[in-house]
């Protein structure tokens, strides 16, 4: 995993970008203090940053430049928050290897939709394909109700934070509680915090898809990341823990609900399933 910007990572860019003119010496100086606020200036005043910022901490702060530092370097990193969630940590990933090879991450097939029959579940639902979401689930964004959990998660970027209940699209509130329900029943409490399956990672979310072109699943709050921290995007089985034995049942219940999991399927993303077929 990409650690986040150092100094002088800051400092190279902050000179690229006109803001810094001392040495690339990785130290903290004045200067590039100085820098780095004015480039948070500029961010603020051109309304950049997301609401709030008046109000963030140093850290915060730092993390807003560094995302913005990628975002200029053509990198999605989604909205300059200065928090740390699944896009902010690819976008690590991506900018590292950017500055490494000269290349971002392009994950491969993003934007394709491979016929990959999912098994016959039973009575499940038949989802719509990625492609026909329009016009299954309606515009982005609407037709959400909220899903009241039967087991309280915590958000997976501040696990100080308990989530009783989140928005999703009524078409998939059934099925997606039916999951929740059945993994409370299979698994237990105690097990399902031992397994981190109770780490929200976000399920609504109007966006692109990472490193593609089309609307994320989560656009239509159809798509539930869990764990993002130990199932990157980017983690194949040999990484992601989601990959592992314990969570055999666990995919089981969200596979009978005829529910995809791209990690199941295509070895990437194993914190997402989506009520889309690819
Ligand atoms: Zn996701």
């Amino acid at each position: 995993m990409a650690s986040e910007l150092d100094i002088a990572g800051f400092q190279t860019a902050l000179k690229a970008k006109g803001f810094y003119g001392g040495e690339v010496d990785g130290t903290l100086n004045p200067a590039t203090k100085q820098a780095m606020d004015a480039m948070f200036a500029q961010e603020a005043t051109s309304g950049r940053l997301a609401p709030g910022w008046q109000g963030w901490t140093d850290p915060r702060r730092k993390l807003a430049m560094e995302q913005a530092i990628m975002r200029d370097a053509g990198i999605a990193v989604g909205e300059i928050d200065g928090l740390i969630g699944p896009a902010t940590r690819f976008a690590r990933d991506s900018y590292q290897n950017l500055l490494a090879t000269g290349k971002p991450i392009i994950i491969p097939e993003r934007d394709e939709t491979p016929a990959k029959p999912i098994p016959a579940t039973g009575k499940a639902t038949i989802w719509p394909r990625q492609a026909e979401c329009e016009s299954f689930y309606g515009p982005v964004g609407t037709n959400q109700v909220l899903l009241t959990l039967p087991y309280v998660m915590r958000l997976s970027w501040d696990p100080s934070q308990r989530v009783r209940r989140f928005s999703c699209h009524a078409k998939v509130h059934d099925a997606f509680l039916r999951v929740f329900e059945q993994t409370l029943k299979t698994y237990g409490e105690d097990r399902i915090r031992e397994l981190r399956l109770d780490l929200f990672g976000g399920c609504l979310n109007v966006r692109k898809m990472r490193g593609g072109t089309q609307m994320s699943m989560h656009s239509w709050g159809i798509a539930i990341d869990l764990d993002p921290e130990n199932n990157a995007l980017q983690m194949t089985k040999a990484k992601a823990t989601f990959a592992r034995p314990d969570y055999d049942d666990f995919w089981r219940i969200v596979e009978s609900e005829g529910l995809v999991s791209l990690g199941r399927v295509r070895d990437f993303d194993w914190m997402h399933f989506q009520a889309a077929r690819l």
